[in-house]
């Protein structure tokens, strides 16, 4: 087995334990592997695998590595900041988009995802820990937001994003998540048919899924450290 292989099925141990001490059932947790700055090779790696959805930064890169990959139906998904000049791109080659933080780069995905291409699915990126951090909305803006962005055409709001504060202490990790997870249940009681979040990645998968994550974005341990 290669080493992709064999990092794919540990970090799919690490869902199945976790799941096991949430009790929760490990098919509500779907795993996204994020394979930026990793070549096309490493990709293909892990579809043989069957890993099936994956997840970019960066617009240039991931459009070259799709272009590359266009023999895999991948499941692509836009993890990375995203600016309004390069909505277009990102409207017309992902399926998932999950750092949506504010109404105007909403409107331009909707107004952008090709009619032929089934609803964009989206999440609200939230800001849980870090107030130096310019990236997500904050969470008493976050249902808002989502109101908003729910209400659009060619968009399937899903739910809510988060990247924390890292730290290595699992309590902290936790009630950075559990913030996140409260606003899954606020929205839903509004109304709102959310079933998503987005959070959790190799360092604090185990803390997330504990706190409900229903993704979990995880590149450094599957494919190894990025330079
Ligand atoms: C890079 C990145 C990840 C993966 O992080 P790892 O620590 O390598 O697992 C997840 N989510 C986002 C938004 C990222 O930018």
């Amino acid at each position: 087995m290669g080493a992709i292989a064999s990092a794919l099925q540990d970090v799919r141990r690490r869902i199945v334990t976790a799941c096991a001490e949430a009790g929760r059932d490990p098919a509500e947790v779907r795993l996204l592997a994020v394979s930026k700055t990793f070549p096309t090779a490493a990709v293909r790696e892990a579809w043989a695998a069957g890993q099936r959805a994956f997840g970019e930064n960066y617009v240039r890169e991931a459009l070259a590595k799709q272009a590359e990959l266009a023999d895999l139906p991948i499941e692509w998904h836009y993890i990375g900041p995203l600016q309004s000049n390069k909505t277009r791109p990102v409207a017309e080659h992902f399926a998932w988009v999950h750092g949506v933080d504010r109404l105007r780069i909403a409107e331009r995905l909707s107004a952008q995802r090709p009619a032929a291409l089934p609803d964009l699915q989206v999440c609200v990126q939230v800001n849980v820990g870090d107030e130096t951090s310019k990236q997500g909305v904050a969470p008493a803006e976050a249902l808002v937001l989502a109101s908003a962005v729910a209400a659009l055409p060619r968009l399937r709001l899903r739910g809510f994003m988060t990247i924390p504060r890292p730290s290595p202490d699992p309590a902290a990790q936790r009630a950075q998540f559990r913030v996140l997870r409260e606003l899954l249940r606020s929205a839903r009681a509004a109304g709102l048919d959310l079933d998503t979040l987005s959070m959790g990645m190799s360092q604090d998968v185990e803390a997330a899924i504990r706190e409900g994550a229903t993704i979990v974005r995880v590149g450094t341990a599957i494919f190894g450290r990025r330079d």
